[in-house]
């Protein structure tokens, strides 16, 4: 079964195959030595922040810009864990939690950076900072005239690091002799330095194909990476695709005859007789109210036109040189196919700016994230994401952790469980939840020595398949096991006895499939874990399709332990876990530690096996389990 796309009245497709294209486009204009930040804020100027920030990793960018701390902060949620780079002034009031959250400020007044220092000692860390410079932008930023003074007061202090000095081109898009002036401005501050800061940054994307600068080490890369232009020229030096399609459906078809008028006061008058269709958007949805007589739009690849004002909910479109449209047409109102519906021509419509339209497009919209032509990612209707502030309060943490432990009566457990617990009650409340249906667990013990038990494993379950690969991971201690739980590629985990060496001869995959697919397996031994890559081409074909996984391994564990446990990791539907271990093992008693609406599966004691299986149809929630105690 593959994942339909629901109906809905409008929505954004969101293209990360054009996305990486423009990337590396736009990568090729950079010296050797020069990395790159991703812009992100704006939650990607419309195209999904966190998604956008992966594929970014993905193509190596050193830092992620954002506008502000909140902004920063979601991305830290969703577990995104490189530089963030704050690109606006923040406030005092959030050093606090740049603080917390190691996100990078950028700095352009000494009262700021005093209050920083401050609070950065009291707790004895070292902060590491950007210094703004205005070098014609007149916004933020220490004044070009006076910086050189102020960069050295702030490199006096000792909690403060500076690791970056950066500036902003005014106009780089088209005003090539101010930006000249702006960078010999900067470039004099940077020469005139008795130290050299990691990162020094000017260009924005325009800079990078527009304006020539080899002093600095990194580029910000904004509007052109999401495939839009800032000028024409640009269109003879670079070669970008819109990564962003904003898209309707026809809701209904009408006519009307000479003289009649279509819309709030009456701005449109047929000056003959016409068909016309009803598109279910309007300003609300993002799509703006001054293209009211002047929008247009892509129906079965022909352009038509907007005509009357556009409603808040409600648009008309011309239809009559248009044959076979049928209501539930699709139509392209922003984005790829014609040149007329690109962000930037659409914004000239109406003297607008194209960095604005894509921020507000969409609104109402859900996003569908694709890469090469499957769907492979959604996020919700209503996606202004939302952080509460009082997240970071101790003390709301602590109720929950000491309500979860003693339920739980494990320290351990408590922790895992009441991270994810918030985890998805913050950030993931809304988004595809990625479930397992039909999973089945078997361990099965033999004897092996006098220290360790041989085990087989099998599992199988149900899930949509998300890429052409998973691993299989085999953790030596608990903290990297920890670090298997946060990744999505992972399907299967196991902590191995510290005392046995990282190598096939102790954990091995004996086959993985996924429905009748054999998977190839390919093992890396890594620092205190081993991790098997199961992969095949004929996977691709099958991504974002509902899929059986088999996994079989055999292990080795410690006759010392008198405990074997068994996570679910992911909600979870119809769960049997069986604990087989013959003749060898007296005593097993199960203790499921199940989350959900159901706590108490049914445990069945037969000879030399227990079984546990949850009630049909019941969901368990993550990081529920079974201890098997003997
Ligand atoms: C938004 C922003 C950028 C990105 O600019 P584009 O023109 O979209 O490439 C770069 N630098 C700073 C400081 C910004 O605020």
């Amino acid at each position: 079964m593959r994942i339909q796309k629901q109906i809905d009245r409008s929505w954004t497709e969101i293209n990360l195959k054009n996305f990486s294209d423009n990337l590396q486009a736009l990568k090729s204009f950079l010296p050797a030595n020069s990395g790159f930040i991703q812009i992100v804020k704006a939650d990607a100027y419309g195209h999904g922040a966190f998604e956008i920030s992966k594929k970014a990793i993905e193509l190596g960018a050193a830092f992620l810009g954002v506008a502000n701390i909140q902004e920063a902060i979601l991305l830290r949620y969703q577990n995104i864990q490189i530089p963030i780079l704050i690109l606006s002034p923040s406030l005092e009031s959030e050093i606090q939690s740049i603080i917390d959250y190691d996100i990078i400020p950028s700095v352009s007044s000494i009262k700021f950076i005093q209050e920083l220092d401050n609070i950065a000692q009291k707790i004895d860390k070292k902060i590491k900072i950007h210094i703004n410079i205005d070098t014609g932008m007149g916004r933020s930023g220490f004044d070009y005239k006076s910086a050189l003074k102020n960069i050295l007061k702030i490199k006096m202090m000792k909690n403060t690091k500076i690791d970056g000095i950066f500036s902003h081109f005014a106009a780089s898009e088209n005003d090539f002799d101010f930006s000249k002036i702006q960078q010999q401005r900067f470039q004099q501050i940077i020469d005139q330095l008795d130290f050299q800061p990691s990162y020094v940054h000017i260009s924005n994307s325009s800079g990078v194909v527009n304006i020539n600068d080899d002093f600095t080490n990194l580029a910000r890369f904004g509007l052109l990476s999401y495939g839009v232009y800032a000028s024409e020229e640009q269109r003879k030096k670079i070669k970008l695709k819109p990564v962003m399609d904003f898209k309707t459906r026809i809701s209904q078809i009408k006519s009307a005859s000479k003289g009649d008028s279509i819309g709030y006061n009456r701005t449109f008058i047929a000056q003959a007789d016409l068909k016309y269709a009803i598109l279910p958007v309007g300003y609300a949805d993002g799509y703006d109210f001054l293209l009211s007589n002047k929008g247009c739009v892509l129906l079965n690849d022909s352009i038509c036109k907007v005509i009357g004002k556009i409603s808040m909910d409600i648009t008309a479109i011309d239809i009559s040189y248009i044959s076979n449209v049928k209501i539930g047409d699709e139509v392209i109102l922003l984005g790829n196919g014609n040149e007329k519906i690109s962000a930037e021509n659409v914004a000239s419509l109406y003297n607008g700016s194209a960095y604005e339209i894509l921020c507000q497009i969409g609104r109402r919209a859900k996003r569908y994230f694709k890469e090469n032509g499957n769907i492979i990612s959604t996020s919700p209707l209503l996606r202004r994401e939302f952080v509460s502030l009082d997240y970071s309060d101790k003390k709301l943490n602590n109720i929950i952790e000491s309500a979860i432990r003693q339920r739980l009566q494990s320290n351990e457990i408590a922790t895992i469980v009441y991270e994810n617990v918030l985890k998805h009650l913050f950030i993931e409340k809304d988004r595809d939840i990625h479930y397992r249906e039909n999973f089945f667990h078997s361990i099965k013990f033999h004897d092996f020595d006098e220290n360790y038990y041989l085990v087989e494993t099998t599992l199988s379950f149900n899930k949509k398949l998300l890429a052409d690969y998973f691993i299989v991971a085999c953790a030596q201690n608990e903290e990297v096991l920890e670090t298997y739980f946060m990744r999505k590629d992972v399907e299967y985990r196991w902590l191995l006895d510290d005392n046995l060496m990282m190598n096939k001869n102790y954990f091995e995959v004996i086959s993985v499939k996924i429905n009748d697919i054999e998977l190839e397996h390919k093992t890396s031994i890594l620092k205190s874990c081993i991790e098997i890559r199961c992969h095949s081409e004929r996977l691709q074909e099958l991504i974002s399709s509902k899929v059986t996984y088999s996994i079989s391994t055999k292990t080795f564990y410690s006759k010392k332990s008198h405990q074997m446990t068994v996570f679910l990791t992911e909600m979870t539907k119809d769960v049997q876990i069986n604990f087989d271990f013959g003749n060898i093992i007296n005593n097993v008693e199960a203790v499921p530690i199940f989350s959900g609406k159901m706590k108490y599966p049914e445990i069945e004691y037969l000879n030399g096996m227990v079984k546990v299986s949850s009630q049909k149809n019941e969901w368990i929630f993550p990081n529920s389990g079974v201890v098997f105690v003997y």
